[in-house]
């Protein structure tokens, strides 16, 4: 079982509390009336180091562990959802680059991830290749010295001003799925690359999303992560430790809602008493404390796994799948116990409610979780 973070780790993580509280929520929620970015923060953001969580201190980085990092996640999505989403996604990019980055890229680049100039996307999905990435499109042609990108990748977070992209792309059109794709980075700065944004999202409408364009861009060798063919061992392994930031996201939101649903029972009062006092609404808040605390307790033992370098993708994907679905029915009791002034924008459940319903969906849906922990299962046995 894990053990209590450290003093420092503590430390940083209140930092961060107080940061994401009183510099972030206001801003979030403008940047879901407005469909604005947390792009205006991100100096900011990355200035409390949070875009160096994964980087390495030789880099200048913070190297946290993943339980610090799942407990920063959560802090910042109890504030902003949007911005804690896209610093988790920085982060994973920021760890796979860390692992499978050439020592050429890295000597340059490395370095600078920490900056908000170096922002980090991670482009997998396509439009007809979504839970089935490995049916991606995207096409990675060999010239001399790299390789020339062609397609487009679909639902890209961070994708408006990010500078580096983890792209997965077919370099070899004669291995079907899998065998054929290989994961590089590209260079956002590059001709070639056009970023659609995508408007009218549900929620974390902070958080930028875009349809990117490659068209013909060029990608040299140094920038290929691992070898030809690597490309969905690299993606794939990376989403283990995304899956914890995307558990966190939602812990985050569903302890925002715990909180507003608590103050509420306590505030409001109908039949001469506050409606805390009513067991139909005691049970929501009982139901909904327990499910955060399991919740929390799997995101733990899944990072705890994972910085004891204990590979157990199951329990990256019980964690997400649980914290996740059950972030999704403790922010419906949150709008359900503020009856019709949940339903309002200017109540900030109302917010939280729409927030939280991609969480079962990004970085892989709850079914494909599903399927992650059956098959470790049954090949295990
Ligand atoms: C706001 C947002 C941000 C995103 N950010 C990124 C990003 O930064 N980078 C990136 O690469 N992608 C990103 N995505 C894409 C996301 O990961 C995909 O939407 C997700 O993987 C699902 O793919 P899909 O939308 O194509 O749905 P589909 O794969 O078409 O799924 C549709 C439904 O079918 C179900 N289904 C599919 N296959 C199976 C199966 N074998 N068994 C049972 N059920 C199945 C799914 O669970 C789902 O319910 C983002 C998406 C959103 C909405």
């Amino acid at each position: 079982m894990a053990t209590a973070v450290s003093e420092d780790q503590a430390l940083l993580i209140d930092a961060i509390r107080k940061f994401a509280r009183n510099e972030l929520l206001e801003a979030d929620r403008r940047w879901d009336k407005d469909e604005t970015s947390v792009w205006e923060m991100l100096p900011a953001v990355a200035e409390m180091g949070l875009l160096s969580l994964s980087l390495p201190e030789e880099y200048g980085g913070l190297d946290c562990d993943m339980r610090t990092y799942a407990a920063i996640i959560r802090e910042l999505a109890y504030a902003s959802p949007s911005t804690a989403v896209s610093v988790s996604v920085h982060s994973m990019v920021a760890k796979v680059l860390g692992m499978h980055a050439t020592d050429a890229w890295k000597e340059k680049f490395y370095g600078e991830l920490g900056s908000h100039e170096h922002f980090a996307a991670f482009a997998i999905s396509e439009a007809d290749a979504g839970s089935d990435v490995s049916s991606a499109q995207a096409v990675g042609q060999k010239v001399d010295g790299g390789y020339r990108i062609t397609g487009s990748k679909m639902w890209i977070t961070n994708g408006q001003h990010a500078r580096w992209f983890l792209v997965l792309c077919r370099t070899n059109p004669d291995i079907p799925r899998s065998g054929g794709l290989s994961a590089m980075i590209v260079d956002g700065n590059e001709p070639g690359i056009e970023r659609d944004k995508i408007h009218g999202k549900m929620g974390i409408r902070g958080s930028e999303t875009v349809v990117l364009h490659l068209n013909d861009v060029f990608v040299p060798d140094e920038n290929l992560l691992g070898n030809e063919g690597d490309g969905m061992k690299v993606c794939l392994g990376a989403l283990d430790e995304g899956r914890i930031g995307i558990a966190s996201q939602a812990a985050g939101i569903a302890e925002a809602c715990l909180d507003e649903m608590v103050s509420y029972a306590n505030e409001r009062t109908q039949f001469d008493r506050p409606i805390g006092q009513f067991q139909a609404i005691q049970t929501m808040v009982a139901d909904s404390s327990m499910e955060l605390e399991a919740a929390k307790l799997l995101i733990d033992r899944a990072a705890h796994l994972i910085d004891q370098d204990q590979k157990d993708p199951k329990a990256s994907a019980m964690a997400k799948l649980y914290a996740t679905e059950s972030a999704n029915r403790i922010a419906y009791r949150a709008v359900q116990v503020h009856g019709g002034t949940g339903y309002v924008n200017e109540c900030r459940v109302e917010q939280l409610y729409r927030d939280v319903r991609v969480t079962t969906i990004y970085e892989g849906t709850s079914e494909v979780q599903r399927i992650v922990i059956a098959r470790q299962l049954i090949k295990e046995d």
